[in-house]
């Protein structure tokens, strides 16, 4: 039944605001053994799917971290941003955060995330794309072409939140900052963030729009 979500989720993320999700295939693999739990967090109710959970040891380390992420979000804003979404949860053999994607379902926001089911819990606190993606539901869907003011919004906001709630040092954020927005700007020829998609205008040139 998960694993027909799963497909059905992907199927309609076509408008979705991140632009590196792996493709459908990478979705609907194995013989899906799963594991459903809600969150709450205030009057929040986070639906966590995870397809492919060998464990509920497993499961638990990947709750956590959707819990603690939600933590980071809620912190910055003051409240979860939204009263409902759903959290799936892709497993796969590896480690590493791969990617993930934020988008309006049926009945409610969903996320989607791709992760390396041998990734430390460490290394899961340390990565950024599951706040990225919750940071996301915070914020209107905005047409495609300015789909770099939704990334660099978030990508922003997600190294001051994690920076905030003592996830990360304010040395690091700055010394990213520094190290890689030159990457977002403008080659010779730009003409301009609504018509420039590649990655490193939409994601550094546009954190640089909106932070500084
Ligand atoms: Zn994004």
């Amino acid at each position: 039944m998960f694993r027909l979500f799963l497909m059905a989720l992907v199927m309609v993320m076509s408008g979705s605001a991140c632009a590196n999700s792996p493709p459908a295939s990478q979705a609907v693999s194995s013989a899906p053994e799963n594991e459903s739990r809600v969150i709450s967090l205030g009057s929040a109710r986070l639906h966590v799917g995870l397809h492919d959970a060998a464990s509920a040891q497993e499961a638990e380390k990947f709750i956590r971290w959707v819990r603690e992420s939600a933590d980071i979000v809620s912190a910055y804003y003051g409240r979860f941003p939204v009263s409902e979404v759903g959290v799936n949860l892709v497993l796969q053999s590896g480690v590493g955060v791969t990617s993930g994607r934020a988008f309006q379902g049926r009945d409610m926001p969903q996320i989607i995330v791709w992760v390396g089911r041998q990734t430390p819990a460490n290394d899961l606190r340390a990565d950024w794309i599951m706040v990225h993606e919750l940071i996301h539901l915070a914020m209107a869907s905005l047409p495609r072409q300015h789909n770099w003011f939704e990334e660099g919004l978030s990508v922003y906001i997600e190294s001051v939140a994690r920076a905030r709630y003592g996830g990360l040092s304010s040395r690091v954020v700055w010394r990213e900052f520094v190290k890689r927005m030159p990457q977002g700007q403008p080659a010779s020829g730009d003409r301009g963030l609504n018509y420039t998609s590649t990655w490193g205008r939409t994601y550094w040139g546009a954190r640089f729009f909106v932070c500084c």
